[in-house]
């Protein structure tokens, strides 16, 4: 296969998906050379039977607002590749969202999912609804009106849908209970579930927790200690707080977060109370991050409209938004700046330019994929609770995840070290993740 003909003839059936295109572009050219080893799968066009999703459902969602109007959104759900396991991957609620966005969530999923070692294949959905500044009644309404229709498509062994950007604890609820409604039964169809209801302890966690893992592994490549380091993180919904927890509790020093109004400077670090107040702000009060340099006039210095690579000094960074979220220029900017490493815990961050910025500059640079799948890799081992039904302890799941993101890294280095004994991550991840899914499709035959 020539990875520049594949995407060209993908550019052509798919001209206005270019999210797509983007992700799937990255893939093909870091695995051109590992799948030109193996005819075979040149013989099974094995490539653009894994770019192509398996299954797309689009349908409109219909739901009434507090005000008594109709209201209309788009809903959606790709099923990717199920070789290794089951359909497995969140639901984003954001203004945003479209077609090409979740399928290149979906495609990337598929390889993250691989890479966890657990039985999960690659799926996303999700609509254009947007739940900021909707009432509980409303956002209610929708999840059942949305779920409505898709709850024929999931299951328990099927496709096991959880939360993203838009989506969490209150949202999962609302669409699992209905799911259980309609398919009048109790299973682990969805997670990120209540812990009342089938969820798994440091689920909520583990997406921030576990990008912290995997950045001690990357740090150690080089003997660095993170205590002390000054870490910019973007975003403020669940990645991002719990990954800034996880770094107080390592003696980081977290100098940065955002929504997508502007963002945080906070020279001296963010203290564990004024944590404590975005968790409520958020959770609680759903607001916005402005807010915490009201509360904290002294110690913070709000940034409208701005991402927080430009105007922060520091070590480390751990983009935690949303895609494209740093481009060539921010890229430039945290360079100059003295970073020294990136871990994603949003999906895909990074525009190509800024990719190739950190590969060049040969910082540590870890891809969503490897760094942020403690979070689906979670959902795997609360799918393995339910089956079994019982519940594991904190201690228990948390020590699951350090050792998934041990391994990750491991895959990571065996498939991406450079012979100048650089480790590039990009390419250690997608080849680790693809060699796996290729060889379960090849013993499957042509489906
Ligand atoms: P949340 O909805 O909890 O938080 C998202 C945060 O990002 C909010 O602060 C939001 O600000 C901000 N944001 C969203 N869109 C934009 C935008 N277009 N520009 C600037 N800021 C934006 O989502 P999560 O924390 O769950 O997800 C964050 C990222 O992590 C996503 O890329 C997601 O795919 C990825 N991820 C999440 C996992 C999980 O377990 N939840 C697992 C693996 C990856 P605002 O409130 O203003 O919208």
């Amino acid at each position: 296969m020539k990875a520049i003909e594949v995407i060209d003839d993908l550019k052509r059936r798919f001209p206005n998906e270019p999210e797509y295109i983007q992700a799937v572009e990255e893939v093909l050219t870091t695995i051109e050379d590992t799948y030109n080893e193996h005819p075979e799968f040149e013989r099974y066009n094995l490539i653009e039977r894994l770019c192509i999703p398996d299954r797309i459902f689009s349908f409109r969602v219909s739901w009434i607002d507090d005000a008594g109007k109709v209201r209309n959104n788009m809903g959606y759900r790709i099923q990717h590749n199920n070789a290794i396991g089951p359909y497995k991957g969140g639901i984003r609620f954001h203004s945003s969202v479209n077609q090409s966005i979740l399928k290149f969530l979906a495609f990337e999923q598929t390889f993250k999912n691989s890479l966890t070692t657990l039985a999960m294949g690659g799926a996303k959905g999700g609509s254009d609804f947007s739940p900021r500044g909707k009432s509980d009644m409303e956002v209610m309404r929708f999840c059942q009106a949305f779920i409505a229709e898709l709850w024929r498509q999931i299951g328990p062994d099927t496709d096991v849908p959880a939360g993203d950007i838009g989506v969490g604890g209150r949202e999962v609820g609302y669409m699992y209970g209905y799911y259980k409604k309609m398919a009048r039964e109790f299973t682990g169809t969805f997670t990120g579930k209540g812990l009342e209801f089938g969820g798994s302890l440091i689920r909520p966690e583990a997406t921030g927790y576990g990008n912290c893992y995997f950045l001690l592994n990357m740090l150690a490549t080089r003997g660095i200690d993170i205590k002390g380091k000054r870490v910019a993180i973007s975003g403020s919904g669940n990645v991002a707080t719990y990954t800034a927890q996880k770094l107080l509790e390592l003696g980081a020093v977290v100098v940065s977060m955002s929504d997508s109004s502007g963002s945080i400077y906070v020279p001296d670090g963010i203290t564990p109370a004024m944590l404590d107040y975005i968790f409520e702000l958020k959770n609680v009060y759903r607001g916005r991050i402005s807010e915490v340099a009201e509360e904290y006039p002294e110690l913070v210095k709000y940034y409208p409209g701005e991402r927080p690579w430009h105007h922060v000094k520091c070590d480390i960074a751990m983009p935690s938004a949303t895609q494209n979220e740093i481009d060539g220029d921010d890229a430039r900017a945290l360079l100059a700046n003295g970073c020294i490493a990136v871990s994603e815990g949003a999906n895909m961050p990074s525009t190509p330019e800024a990719i190739k910025e950190f590969l060049a500059a040969k910082i540590l640079y870890a891809p969503g994929k490897a760094a942020n799948a403690g979070g689906v890799a979670t959902s795997g081992l609360e799918m393995a609770q339910n089956s079994q039904k019982l519940s594991w302890t904190a201690e228990e799941v948390d020590a699951k995840l350090k050792q998934i993101m041990a391994n990750i890294h491991e895959q990571c280095v065996k498939h991406g070290t450079e012979p100048d004994g650089y480790i590039n991550y990009v390419k250690g991840a997608n080849v680790a993740g693809f060699m796996k899914v290729a060889r379960a499709m090849m013993a499957q035959g042509v489906l």
